[in-house]
């Protein structure tokens, strides 16, 4: 089937490279803060040859990567309009120098050859950037697009968007429910627990110190500078431990599940609880939710959120009874139905797993005693939303 996948690699521009990739965010940035002035004075937006004739320095950069950025707010504006949207749109916003700096380049403005140019990556007006492509990336794909950006470690990227060709994986038969927690990242209902990392808890002392020189310091002063550049640093290791970790989770669960039932969490919800919030943002329970949606899209698997309002944790997953007085803290759930002592996250795991193949508790006790061997999950009814196919 072919799917969306992009490539991720790490470029090295020497220092006129530097400037002239700063000039291309600059002149990106200037076309989309003129749209969004235009946009709040309801004027029309003039096209980018207009713009390149009037501001001449614009015509240092590559032409396509302006005009791309109008497209992208034409399609903005179509997104902000349309009233089937679920969630609606916020006004757009000026884009700031200190943000994350990123320029798209279309598929006729880059090129690469991995035989001749070893490592090394052709951008238009900009020449051939040294680069490490730690990854193949195959002949056939088509290639779309490539985001150059500029992280504030300072560290810079490329993300060459391409069309491929995914086998899906073989079916396994199997399928898990998911339950995730502050404690462990998460439980499955085969009752593999896999712990929390804590990167964030990990560094936030070397931050919070970093961050008491920097507050002594002149603000835009050398040393002041110096010292943000660290904590930018700080912060760029720990989203990139999180990421590789979540990327082995999901992987193990993709590789290893047809059919993987997780529970529909309000995160954003979740994060307005301020005892909390640190720690949820810490788990990055939606990057990781993410990850396991276009894994499963790519990969031929079945990803089943179940409802927000299920009393997964507080149900029997052996006789349904109800624990209407469990806390937080009880870590061990005592069924009072039918005796059953289980984990907590295990008990609400299965509970996930049997709600999005559709057993009930008390279909899930007859199947047993029949013993009809592998339950067939599919000729079940899913009465849950199913994300994908
Ligand atoms: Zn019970």
């Amino acid at each position: 089937m072919i799917q969306s996948i992009s490539y991720k690699i790490r470029l090295y521009p020497n220092i006129t490279q530097q400037i002239q990739l700063s000039k291309s965010f600059g002149c990106v940035r200037k076309v989309w803060n003129y749209c969004v002035e235009c946009f709040n004075k309801k004027e029309n937006i003039k096209s980018t040859t207009e713009l390149r004739s009037e501001f001449i320095y614009m015509k240092e950069v590559s032409a396509g990567m302006l005009q791309q950025k109008e497209r992208d707010f034409d399609q903005f504006k179509k997104q902000y309009f349309n009233k089937n949207r679920k969630t609606k749109l916020n006004r757009p916003k000026f884009k700031k120098k200190q943000d994350k700096q990123s320029c798209r380049f279309s598929n006729k403005s880059f090129k690469f050859d991995l035989i001749k140019h070893n490592n090394k990556i052709y951008l238009e007006k900009i020449g051939w950037v040294n680069c490490v492509f730690d990854r193949i990336i195959p002949e056939s794909n088509k290639l779309i697009s490539a985001t150059i950006s500029l992280l504030p470690s300072g560290e810079y990227y490329a993300s060459i968007l391409t069309e491929e060709d995914i086998q899906i994986l073989l079916k396994t038969n199997r399928s898990v429910g998911v339950d995730v927690g502050l404690k462990s990242f998460l439980v499955t209902s085969d009752g593999v627990d896999i712990c929390n990392p804590k990167f964030s808890y990990d560094n936030q002392d070397e931050i919070a110190r970093l961050q008491m020189w920097r507050s002594k310091k002149v603000k835009d002063s050398s040393r002041y500078k110096r010292l943000s550049l660290r904590i930018a640093k700080l912060y760029q290791k720990i989203s990139n431990q999180r990421d590789w970790f979540q990327h082995q989770v999901s992987n193990y669960l993709i590789q290893n599940y047809d059919v993987i039932a997780i529970e529909d969490l309000n995160v954003t919800g979740m994060v307005k609880n301020h005892c909390l919030a640190k720690s949820i943002s810490d788990v990055g329970w939606s990057e990781f939710f993410n990850k396991l949606k276009y894994k499963s899209k790519w990969y031929g698997r079945s990803l089943i959120e179940t409802g927000r309002f299920e009393p997964t944790s507080k149900t029997c997953s052996e006789c349904g009874w109800i624990n209407k007085d469990l806390k937080l803290s009880d870590r061990e759930f005592v069924c009072q139905g039918c005796g059953v002592v289980i984990h907590r996250d295990l008990n609400a795991a299965i509970n996930i797993k049997n709600l999005a193949i559709g057993i009930n508790v008390a279909t899930k006790r007859s199947l047993r005693e029949c013993k009809s061997g592998e339950i067939d999950f599919v000729s079940l009814p899913v009465p849950y939303e199913m994300i994908t196919t």
